[in-house]
């Protein structure tokens, strides 16, 4: 079964894997991007991985099984590179609002794998955040922070030890995908570039992050810390970032400093005063593909054509356990393994 699969990002790479993983020596796999592997927006996200998303704190699709599938290719990804890709355990939900602290408090009187910290046991645990006195954080105990470059990178190493092959292209030309039996459309936002995927309901949205200097005497948070906005430090701890925007209306696609930083920094400030006077070192922009169901988006568009897509800001949580049923219908050539809320109809 020879495969061509567009996009190398978290999607493209999660497919290839589980590929590999069912048809081990009876499937080959070209790899194509214009990026090196990491050069796109998987390899600029913050690498933030955990089910309570959201103003609410509301338990994300199939959090049980993205997990699972996502901490089985962070094994693979660290066993690739011969490092763990895990920057941090543990997650903090600073509540700055009362909306937070009454949907926080619920969601660690649902779920036992989160906790409601008192402002005493949150700045204990993390000097430095400052929260009001009756207020209080939601710890999120398996979520986890990965160097998502070196995740990227990991996942890749394995790959190539089974022979697929990166080319650093563009889409290719409708001849050569005649070339393959099975073609995987992974390009994120841009997958609508492919003729028979215009219609896919698709939203760009842009996303901004800065990095900081982080400052001297400052000490660095243990865990990412997340209210509207998040901060996640870097693994040397000598910069974080903080981010992101969530630009649906922009008049550039790069990145805009003064916008990013306004945006951003007074949500930050608020929560870790230390950072109003960080250095700012670098901002960068992406492009979430975004869905209305906020779900991501997989189907076919011709026999031989698939496409996942529509990842959002969660493309660590769900790329896995989706990638995995993508595999299985290209396989099978059945659809019928794709979840049936997350699959768009094309006529073909
Ligand atoms: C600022 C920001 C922060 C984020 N932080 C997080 C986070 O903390 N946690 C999280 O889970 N998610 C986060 N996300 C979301 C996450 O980055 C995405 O969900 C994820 O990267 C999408 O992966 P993908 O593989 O679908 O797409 P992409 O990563 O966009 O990969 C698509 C690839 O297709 C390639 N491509 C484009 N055109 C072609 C072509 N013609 N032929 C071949 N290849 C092509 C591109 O170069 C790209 O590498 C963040 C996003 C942004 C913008």
């Amino acid at each position: 079964m020879r495969v061509a699969i567009l996009g190398a990002g978290f999607a493209g790479l999660s497919v290839a894997y589980f590929l590999i993983h069912y048809k081990k020596g009876a499937v080959s796999i070209d790899l194509y991007d214009p990026e090196p592997i990491g050069g796109g927006v998987s390899g600029l996200s913050s690498g933030l991985l955990h089910t309570y998303p959201g103003r609410e704190a509301r338990s994300s699709w199939r959090a049980e099984y993205c997990l699972k599938d996502t901490h089985r290719l962070i094994t693979v990804a660290s066993q690739g590179v011969d490092q763990s890709v895990i920057i941090s355990k543990g997650i903090l939900r600073p509540a700055l609002t009362e909306l937070q602290q009454t949907a926080f408090k619920a969601c660690s009187e649902k779920h036992s794998d989160t906790e409601w910290w008192d402002q005493k046991r949150c700045v204990d645990e993390v000097p430095g955040l400052y929260l009001p006195e009756q207020s209080g954080g939601l710890y999120i105990k398996d979520g986890l922070t990965i160097d998502v470059q070196t995740y990227l990178q990991g996942l890749w190493q394995s790959l190539a030890k089974f022979g697929v092959q990166h080319h650093q292209s563009a889409m290719i030309k409708k001849s050569d995908l005649e070339r393959y039996d099975q073609v995987l459309v992974a390009m994120g936002p841009t997958s609508k570039n492919i003729p028979s995927l215009e219609n896919l309901p698709l939203t760009p949205i842009k996303g901004q992050i800065l990095e900081l200097e982080w400052p001297e005497g400052a000490v660095p948070p243990k865990m990412s810390l997340i209210s509207n906005k998040h901060l996640v430090m870097s693994r040397d701890q000598k910069r974080c970032i903080v981010g992101a925007t969530f630009e649906r209306d922009f008049d550039s696609t790069q990145a805009d400093q003064e916008k990013a930083a306004s945006e951003i920094l007074p949500n930050i400030t608020s929560f870790f005063p230390a950072l109003e006077k960080a250095k700012i070192l670098d901002c960068r922009a992406g492009f979430r593909a975004g869905t209305q169901s906020h779900l991501p988006l997989v189907g076919q568009a011709s026999e031989k054509l698939y496409f996942f897509t529509g990842l959002g800001s969660k493309g660590l949580l769900y790329h896995a356990w989706v990638g995995k049923r993508m595999a299985r219908a290209m396989i099978s050539k059945s659809i019928a393994h794709l979840p049936s809320d997350i699959r768009y109809t094309l006529s073909f």
